[in-house]
């Protein structure tokens, strides 16, 4: 199960090329030799009755490559141009267990597109300019107030990760 970084081939579908991602190198990297907690992910995928296959191990690899919030798209056409044999479903899959075991965390966008966070930190939820379509991350403290007054008004218990708020950010509505 050698994984050569080879330049991912175009498979004649030049829209998927390594151009599409300027700025991401790649390299493979083995299991043992990725950052803490992504050696794990080889066991953790094991245990849950997944193979360590390439096609999952160059998930990983770009997982542990990636700050942020990222959408399940973005990170098939990443996977896609380093190995172009790559399915959706085994992608997805894969999300769903790496989520199952705490390395990653979806939320929504404000279309309703899951985007992940890599190594989830403090629950939270975010805001989103319709103008200028830039987006914040508000926490449990700025919510205190909101995810209380739900529960005690309503006994809705709030999950924060799932909260994005659309408006105007302070420049736009300035602007407005
Ligand atoms: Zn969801
Ligand atoms: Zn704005
Ligand atoms: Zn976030």
């Amino acid at each position: 199960m050698q994984h050569v970084a080879t330049p991912p081939a175009l498979d004649g579908d030049t829209s998927r090329g390594p151009g599409r991602i300027s700025g991401y190198s790649y390299q493979a990297m083995a299991p043992r030799t990725l950052p803490a907690p992504w050696a794990e992910a080889h066991d953790l995928l094991r245990r849950r009755g997944l193979r360590w296959t390439p096609q999952r191990r160059t998930l990983v690899d770009v997982l542990a490559r990636t700050d942020g919030h990222v959408t399940g798209a973005e990170l098939v056409e990443r996977c896609r141009a380093i190995d172009p044999t790559t399915t959706p479903s085994t992608v997805y899959r894969t999300l769903d267990v790496l989520e199952a075991v705490g390395l990653i965390r979806h939320g929504h966008g404000a279309d309703g597109r899951e985007e992940f966070h890599v190594l989830p930190g403090g629950e939270h939820g975010h805001l989103h300019c319709s103008s200028c379509g830039q987006t914040w991350e508000i926490d449990a403290v700025e919510t205190k107030t909101f995810v209380a007054g739900l529960r005690r008004t309503r006994g809705f218990h709030a999950d924060l990760s799932h909260v994005t708020l659309v408006g105007l950010c302070a420049t736009c509505a300035a602007r407005a």
